[in-house]
Parts: structure tokens; C-alpha cells; sequence
């Protein structure tokens, strides 16, 4: 990117309540068939418009067309039985009946593909498509056929890898893929989440990134947080194998976190996508906080490596409140924009 400080978010934005129970994640849709087709591509449309008037530099589809980030992408494989559910503890974190994977598993189509080029038909901007990370969705299933969670990830590393290259066929600029979990299993991260991650964008021409978050503003996770205590080290242990990794941008959680900024330090020579904006609370920053953390970014980060971006996805929260939230991002990378150009 030539521009500097370029913006985007970490993904999903919320759905407009005529498609889906606002305000929630794993909302069900309130059309069908046709219809619903149709909403959802009407609803990234307005999401596009509302990143647009927000100065957005790089937009993406708000995850309009999917349900939930790693779920959706899951309902499209065979070899995961979404009926015979069984109850684990996600990140360690909460329970949750998820789906089992009962044989080997595959892509029988792309999963997004067709969005991806909806959204590219709909704007010269660069685009920013997430998927889900390989040790993330091994993370959200119970497997009773591979029975190593090494494995598994190593095989939707490469269904990924397939999807990642269409999307890219389809004009997409950044791929990004969400591993919340890389800030839980450190050993399985380093021992095989990242070669695992490297697996996925193997081939790939355009930009890579790996979101590493501390999850959506839901009770479980700001409850999780509470327990972290004032200083959040957990990126301290993954960061010198992603600083030597393939992938292109990392996307961290900045925000109103305890994370201390000089860890960034670790990755140095990498992209960084800033989370200047905190998902989980309504409080709508300034411009003028939004520019704060950015700057305390940039005594690690070389200013054309800096991408301020939100924490994390924005689905849970009102629209009006994204918005805003949108806004205030554009507003205080221009303020620092300004500083570095004048
Ligand atoms: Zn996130």
C-alpha cells in the first residue's frame, strides 16, 4: 500500500436486524432461500457503503454472508457431522456442543469464492477476506476420526490453502486468517500452528495475515480476561516464530488491553495491523485515543508497516455503535497521518 497508515477492520460487523438477530453471535438468519441470498448480499453492500463513508481504506464484506467465523466455513466440508454434537471447552474457555468430524475431511466448492467476487464487482478499493485459522477450527470440534489435533489442522491447512487461492483468483488483496487460539496453546503453536498456518498460504501471491485476538466482547471472553492479571503476555510466546514465518501482516489487540506495546518489538520487520479500537465495550473513542495508541505503536512498528485497524470482528455490537466506532478509526489515523506528513 502506498498510503500510509492504511485502515480496515479485524472482519465481521454487524448484520442489519431484517437479516439476522442483531447484536448476537451464531444469530440465525430471518430469511431463506432466495431471499436470503439476496439479503446478504444487500447487507454487505451497505456495509461496504458504511466502510466507504468512513474513509476505510481497506474494506471487506463485514462476514455479512456468514453466520459465524469458523463455523460457517466448517458447514461447507464433508467429513464433519453437524447433527452427532458433543460438548467441549473452546480455547480452554467455554463450553460449547459443537459438530463432530466423523471421516476425512474436504472441500467438496469453495465457501466464499462468490462473495469474495460480489464484494470485488463492488469496489476498486483493496479487499480483506477472513477465514478461519487451521488450529482454530480444530478448536471448535470434537474429532472422533483423525483423533490428533495436529493432524486435523494439517488437513484444513490445506483445504484453506485451496479456498486462499481461489480467493485470490478472485481478486482478493489480503487473506487473513483468525487464530484467537494462538493466544492459549503456546506449545501446540509453536510445536505446529504456525507450520500449519504456513501450510495454508503456501503458493499465495497477494498479502497474508494472522488475527490474533483476544476474542469478541462476549461474558466468557471478558470474564477470561479479568483473569489474565495487568500484564498481557500471552502474544510474548508466539511472536519470534510468527517474526520468522511467511505471513505478511500480523493483527493484534491493542485497544484498552493490558497487552504491553514493546512486544511488538518481536515481530519487528512484519506488518501490524494496531487494534485502535476496543469491541468490547459501546464507549466510542476519540479520534484523539484512537491516535494515541497508534503513536505508541509506532516506537515499535516502522510507520509504513502500521495498519490501524479494531481489535477484533464488531458483530455483537449495534450498528450505530460500529459506526461510530468506524468513524473514530479513520478519524485518528488521520490525525496521525498529518503528524508523520507535516
Ligand atoms: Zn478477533
Amino acid at each position: 500500500m502506498s498510503l500510509l497508515l492504511p485502515t480496515s477492520t479485524a472482519g465481521s460487523l454487524p448484520k442489519p436486524s431484517w437479516l439476522a438477530e442483531p447484536e448476537t453471535i451464531w444469530s440465525p438468519w430471518r430469511l431463506e432461500g432466495e431471499q436470503l441470498i439476496e439479503g446478504k448480499q444487500d447487507a454487505l453492500r451497505v456495509w461496504l457503503q458504511e466502510q466507504q463513508q468512513a474513509g476505510i481504506d481497506i474494506v471487506s464484506d463485514g462476514e455479512q454472508t456468514r453466520q459465524h467465523f469458523v463455523t460457517t466455513f466448517i458447514e461447507h466440508l464433508d467429513g464433519v457431522d453437524f447433527e452427532k454434537r458433543e460438548t467441549v471447552k473452546i480455547r480452554d474457555r467455554y463450553e460449547a456442543s459443537v459438530p463432530t468430524v466423523v471421516g476425512a475431511v474436504s472441500r467438496p466448492k469453495a465457501v466464499f469464492v462468490e462473495d469474495a467476487k460480489f464484494l470485488r464487482q463492488n469496489t476498486k478499493q483493496p479487499i480483506k477476506w477472513a477465514l478461519p485459522g487451521p488450529m482454530t477450527m480444530v478448536d471448535t470440534l470434537y474429532d472422533a476420526h483423525y483423533k490428533s489435533r495436529e493432524q486435523l489442522a494439517w488437513e484444513f491447512a490445506g483445504i484453506l490453502n485451496q479456498e486462499a487461492r481461489e480467493l485470490e483468483a478472485a481478486g482478493v488483496d489480503i487473506i487473513q486468517f483468525d487464530e484467537p487460539s494462538f493466544n492459549v496453546f503456546f506449545d501446540e503453536v509453536n510445536d505446529w500452528g504456525i507450520a500449519a498456518l504456513e501450510r495454508a498460504v503456501e503458493g499465495l501471491k497477494c498479502e497474508t495475515a494472522v488475527h490474533i485476538c483476544y476474542g469478541y466482547g462476549i461474558k466468557a471472553n471478558t470474564d477470561w480476561k479479568k483473569t489474565l492479571g495487568s500484564e498481557w503476555r500471552q502474544y510474548e510466546e508466539v511472536f519470534p516464530k510468527l517474526q520468522k514465518s511467511s505471513l505478511d501482516i500480523i493483527s493484534l489487540e491493542c485497544q484498552n488491553s493490558h497487552v504491553p506495546m514493546d512486544l511488538i518489538e518481536l515481530i519487528r520487520g512484519k506488518k501490524v495491523m494496531v487494534g485502535a479500537i476496543d469491541v468490547a465495550t459501546n464507549k466510542v473513542e476519540t479520534p484523539e485515543e484512537v491516535a494515541a495508541t497508534l503513536r505508541k505503536a509506532l516506537e515499535f512498528v516502522d510507520a509504513e508497516k502500521l495498519y490501524p485497524a479494531t481489535n477484533c470482528g464488531m458483530a455483537p455490537l449495534a450498528r450505530d455503535i460500529a459506526r461510530g466506532k468506524l468513524n473514530a478509526l479513520s478519524a485518528g489515523a488521520a490525525l496521525v497521518r498529518k503528524e508523520l506528513t507535516t
